[in-house]
């Protein structure tokens, strides 16, 4: 028995390649899984929860009821926002049997307290990200979004990740990169010596020092080549690029 993280698999309808990984992995852990926690941008973007009732979320049903099926198989499922799929809300919770959790998190792993978050709050170097960021993580904001139809939701969702995407390729690798400071400082905030999340696309384990005593943190792939796994048991924590 272990327990499973993964994040950063960007799914959508025009990539079913990873939609057929994570059905197949869903499958495999069942029978052999404590719990499965998704570290966010578990989808590429998301509009909110209301499309899973139009014909455009007809394409994700097939993940909402293989990870419903895995939770009613007695699996706790924990689901945490990234920078993509920011309007995940109740209705696909419900539906899905994933639990949403805050963006910070400390879980005991097999007694090791492990704090979990996306990660896109500690590359606080870039500073025209966090001020976006705040725009996205506001409530007021989100709202407004709501209100607009699917089709200009859509239209606002694809302007955004071009923008995004020509704003990354401008940018310095560093930049997008997390900064040392905010990891200290979350982990001291949380007093703990773990940490795993995802976001940066860097997947490996960092092994550190964090106020003279030996620290962690393991950042997840993404899923665009192939997958990327966090396997944890009561021996240790795996780095995975296959779940098999
Ligand atoms: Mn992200």
């Amino acid at each position: 028995m272990a327990t499973w993280f993964i994040s950063d698999l960007h799914l959508e309808p025009a990539r079913p390649d990873s939609m057929q990984t994570l059905l197949a992995f869903l499958t495999y852990i069942e029978g052999r899984v404590d719990a499965l926690y998704i570290l966010g941008d578990f989808f590429e973007y998301w509009i909110g929860d209301d499309v899973l009732d139009t014909p455009a979320g007809a394409a994700l049903k097939p993940i909402v009821q293989a990870l419903r099926a895995l939770r009613e198989s007695g699996v706790p499922l924990y689901f945490l926002h990234g920078n993509r799929d920011f309007l995940i809300g109740e209705t696909f919770a419900q539906r899905s049997g994933c639990e949403l959790l805050p963006e910070q998190q400390v879980i005991d792993l097999y007694g090791t307290p492990t704090l979990i978050m996306h990660g896109d709050s500690l590359c606080t170097d870039d500073v025209a990200y966090q001020q976006a960021r705040q725009l996205f993580r506001d409530p007021a904001w989100q709202a407004e979004v709501m209100q607009l139809s699917i089709p200009d939701r859509l239209e606002r969702a694809q302007a955004m990740r071009l923008e995004s995407q020509a704003s990354n390729q401008a940018k310095d690798e560093q930049i997008m990169d997390v900064n040392a400071q905010a990891v200290a400082g979350v982990m001291r905030a949380h007093s703990v010596r773990h940490l795993i999340h995802g976001h940066t696309h860097r997947p490996a384990v960092h092994q550190f020092e964090l106020d003279g005593q030996p620290a962690q943190r393991v950042v997840l792939g993404d899923w665009y080549q192939q997958g990327s796994f966090v396997r944890v048991d009561q021996q240790g924590l795996e780095l995975l690029d296959d779940f098999r």
